[in-house]
């Protein structure tokens, strides 16, 4: 096979065979193919697309570029994954939760990017918190207590990984089959058979209309149902952030709150209602995959229960302390600068997205 050939054939938008998807991306990973004839190729699909059968495919090539996890579990392990938002907290609630009710929840989750916040940033943010404890500190944490949220290793699809940095240098991210075979290889890697997608969408998130977010959907579910991975996509609204603060430790607080059901800087706990629901409604949707219950309602009622009991708060403290995490320590905020409206009224619209970028720029993520 040559690779200028499979170039040539999706720029003509022709689909690419498994073996030929396969030749291009292990040929990349091992460096034999070099990296000018990669991004020619990502270009080609970027424009022309990847059908269902090639987007399929590449999510397994990816797979298999590195290790699985695999649980022996009497329970069906399940996750969450949102394709990113401003606020966006919910996997240090959902977590916790949904395996305080049984269900083993093994998150691999990444750093933010864009504007977007990350889940791995907000957990560093609990001084001592390691995220990268290895897979097999990982599995047992699982295997013990139902709970471990780590980042991604280098162990897990490694073609992705570097597959993924040049696309962040050639413009080439925003292609739908590349997304989602970019995330599915390595939400499928991490061993669980449930999979709950938070599709953001509106002006802080990626995907600015439904429809778009539909698309994203439809094409995560597909590989995720090719790959015997049971998946449900709630499409939810980014419009303004989520909860009331941004920023890493700021949403950890607000977290605990929710946890805890206390008030937080002043903030009775209803302040913190729209995290606290869109938690419940994501948790309920993996209580169903993961067949602890039977029905939607079932489902709310048992995390609100969980909730209510303290017992996602005792596993969420129980997951820190396995993972060196000093909860006592979260830091708190230096400085509030009160910003008062000067007339009555009500907001009618946010550039949640800059909200996003003015976090970044006060050090809530990563400038480079
Ligand atoms: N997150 C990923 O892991 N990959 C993408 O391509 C986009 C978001």
């Amino acid at each position: 096979m040559l690779p200028a050939e499979i170039i040539k054939k999706k720029r003509a938008k022709q689909g690419l065979s498994f073996e030929e998807i396969q030749f291009f991306i292990n040929g990349y990973t091992q460096g034999e193919i070099p990296g000018y004839q990669m991004s020619a190729l990502l270009m080609a699909i970027y424009f022309q697309g990847m059908n269902e059968q090639e987007t399929i495919d590449l999510t397994q090539v990816m797979l298999d570029s590195g290790k699985r996890v695999r649980f022996n579990l009497p329970a069906l392990p399940v996750d969450k994954h949102s394709t990113g938002g401003v606020g966006d907290k919910t996997s240090l609630i959902i977590a916790p939760l949904v395996a305080a009710c049984g269900l083993p929840v093994p998150m691999m989750s990444g750093r933010g990017l864009g504007h977007t916040g990350g889940t791995v940033d907000k957990l560093e943010s609990i001084p001592g918190f390691k995220t990268d404890i290895g897979l097999e500190d990982f599995k047992n944490l699982v295997q013990n207590y139902n709970l471990s949220m780590i980042g991604q290793t280098g162990e897990i699809c490694p073609a992705d990984k570097k597959v993924y940095a040049l696309r962040d240098v050639t413009a080439t991210v925003e292609s739908l089959p590349l997304i989602c075979a970019s995330i599915m290889s390595k939400k499928i890697a991490e061993g669980i058979k449930g999979l709950v997608l938070d599709v953001k969408v509106g002006s802080g998130a990626f995907m600015k209309t439904e429809e778009d977010a539909q698309a994203l959907a439809r094409g995560l579910i597909s590989i995720g149902k090719a790959h015997g991975v049971d998946c449900r996509a709630l499409i939810t609204n980014m419009n303004q952030p989520l909860g009331c603060f941004v920023g890493n430790a700021l949403e950890v607080h607000e977290c605990l709150a929710i946890l805890k059901n206390t008030s937080c800087f002043g903030l009775e706990p209803s302040a913190f209602a729209d995290t606290r629901e869109l938690s419940i409604e994501l948790s309920a949707q993996m209580l169903v995959i993961g067949q602890m219950t039977k029905t939607m309602d079932e489902a709310r009622k048992l995390c609100e229960k969980t909730l209510e009991s303290g017992q996602a708060f005792e596993k969420f403290n129980m997951m820190c302390k396995q993972q060196g995490g000093n909860l006592q320590a979260l830091p708190l905020p230096g400085k509030a600068i009160p910003v008062l409206s000067e007339k009555k009224g009500y907001i009618q619209d946010f550039n949640t997205e800059l909200v996003g970028v003015a976090g970044i720029t006060l050090g809530a993520g990563r400038k480079l």
